[in-house]
């Protein structure tokens, strides 16, 4: 299995795009401001994505699905594509069309997922089986956007955990024991009611020593740390996973 770093950093880094992996160019986490164009430039063919997973409602999450459902309909490329996120995750999109593309129609999106050739997968707190893998959604804390998804996707006999941005909670504990691959946002060093920290992360990763954790949604603070299972990646680097 590889899995593309299409961008690592959280919002207002000078180094790093926002958050987004890609797994076996089919599978898409997140897709924030910015993560069409890391695409582009890292020459990936976005006709061959089939899904794509949202953790939450923030821009640096969730903002470029509008241009990227555009630019299929442009390029005449629209296989299905099934979106998956937290409940609320049609509406979201079709008054992000609206806001964006709605040129005063008042009907212009009723049948997005015809137009669009999409399915949406609305997911709360359980478990989903698709051709390609199974997905479990996980409601994380971030302070005051909820409904706010991780996942544990089990995916060719790997499982792999993701977060989009999580504090310190339950289900965070959940998606570690549970994943072997863990993709978890490290944006302070110390924890918050929004973010987990650094400092919180590094204990983890001791205690689960037999799971590798990539640090991604970095602000430009967070310093490299020297710890075995512990993967600091840049936009650009791809992993892969036997
Ligand atoms: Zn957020
Ligand atoms: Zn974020």
């Amino acid at each position: 299995m590889k899995i593309d770093f299409i961008g690592t950093g959280m919002m207002g880094s000078l180094k790093r795009g926002n958050s987004s992996i890609l797994i076996n160019d089919e599978i898409l986490f997140d897709i924030g401001s910015g993560v069409l164009l890391k695409l582009k430039e890292m020459e990936k063919d976005i006709s061959k994505i089939k899904y794509i997973i949202i953790t939450h409602f923030h821009a640096d999450h969730f903002l470029d699905i509008a241009c990227f459902l555009l630019m299929r309909y442009i390029r005449k490329e629209q296989k299905e594509l099934t979106l998956i996120g937290p409940k609320g995750l049609r509406q979201k999109i079709i008054d992000l069309m609206y806001f964006t593309h709605g040129d005063n129609e008042p009907n212009k999106y009723e049948k997005i997922e015809e137009k669009y050739n999409l399915v949406f997968k609305e997911v709360e707190e359980e478990s989903v089986k698709f051709d390609d893998f199974e997905i479990q959604a996980l409601s994380l804390i971030h302070s005051t956007c909820t409904p706010c998804n991780g996942y544990i996707l089990n995916i060719d006999g790997k499982t792999i955990g993701y977060t989009g941005d999580t504090t310190e909670c339950e289900s965070l504990e959940k998606l570690i024991k549970e994943s072997r691959h863990i993709f978890i946002d490290t944006t302070v060093m110390n924890t918050t009611k929004s973010h987990i920290g650094l400092s919180r992360i590094l204990e983890y990763a001791k205690e689960y020593s037999d799971k590798t954790f990539y640090l991604i949604h970095r602000s430009d603070a967070i310093k490299k740390i020297e710890q075995e299972n512990v993967i600091f990646p840049e936009d650009g680097d791809a992993v892969k996973i036997n």
